[in-house]
């Protein structure tokens, strides 16, 4: 069903207010990894509203290698989100961890994300395949294209035809890098697939100075989107905070990805 030979016809997702993801527009998702604070949101909210950025990004629900890491604010983080996110006509991106989690954040999120260690989370694809919002996957760590396929078939045969695929990097042999950003997926997933594709460079490639140039080089691959983090300091993230652009790298971005795509 995810399939081109099944629909030709890419598939344009429409979350209202004016922003849509897929073929002919250029999709344009940040913030930060994680929600931490008000002051926090309301910060890279403003930003994102002066550079024209309709798609906040922010994990409530963090999946974190060690248990001692910061894990989210949670249900209160993601409802605070949503009202800062709806008095500025921002939609809302945000992991969702399991299945219970998808009836209580359903009202407060725009695209569920699942993440790169849930790809295969096969319960949780199949509740999301009865909901009404879009979802983003993710690529799995060690996930190939065609399991992302794969991924994605269980929530489109599940009923929601809303999907967004993500190529936010693998794991292989290299280490110079958090990530292999692997930009062959684009042009692979856009011929197989008629579903919209993003690339996360921040996951990506890991480290703040190269995500730029990663992020251009997804557009000229022919990406449909880009999801990127930002914060206002990125020294003091909660996560990700060496793959996290300042609000000047991020607006400086902004305006090459917007040049880089009219030469499409
Ligand atoms: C994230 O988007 O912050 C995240 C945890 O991503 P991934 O699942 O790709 O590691
Ligand atoms: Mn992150």
């Amino acid at each position: 069903l995810v399939s081109r030979k099944w629909r030709v016809k890419p598939t344009v997702l429409d979350l209202g207010d004016g922003v849509t993801i897929g073929e002919g527009t250029l999709a344009l998702c940040a913030g930060p990894c994680s929600i931490e604070s008000e002051a926090q949101m309301e910060k890279v909210m403003n930003h994102l509203v002066e550079n024209g950025v309709r798609l906040m990004r922010g994990g409530v629900f963090k999946p974190r290698s060690s248990p001692y890491s910061f894990r989210g604010l949670g249900m209160e983080g993601l409802r605070l989100f949503h009202s800062m996110a709806r008095e500025r006509g921002i939609k809302i991106v945000t992991e969702v961890m399991q299945v219970s989690q998808v009836e209580e954040m359903h009202d407060f999120v725009d695209v569920f994300q699942v993440g790169a260690r849930n790809t295969q989370n096969f319960n949780l694809l199949d509740a999301l395949g009865g909901v009404d919002k879009p979802v983003m996957i993710k690529r799995g760590i060690s996930g190939t294209i065609e399991e992302l396929l794969s991924s994605a078939e269980y929530v489109f045969s599940g009923g929601n035809e809303k999907l967004i695929l993500c190529e936010r990097g693998i794991r292989t042999f290299e280490t110079a890098s958090r990530n292999t950003l692997d930009l062959n997926a684009v042009p692979i997933l856009k011929e197989k697939s008629h579903l919209p594709v993003i690339v996360d460079p921040s996951h990506g490639i890991g480290i703040r100075e190269y995500v730029p140039a990663m992020a251009l080089a997804g557009v000229l691959a022919g990406a449909d989107g880009i999801v990127y983090e930002t914060h206002e300091t990125p020294e003091t993230a909660a996560s990700d905070g060496q793959q996290t652009l300042n609000f000047d790298e991020s607006a400086k971005l902004v305006r090459n990805l917007r040049r880089v795509f009219q030469l499409r």
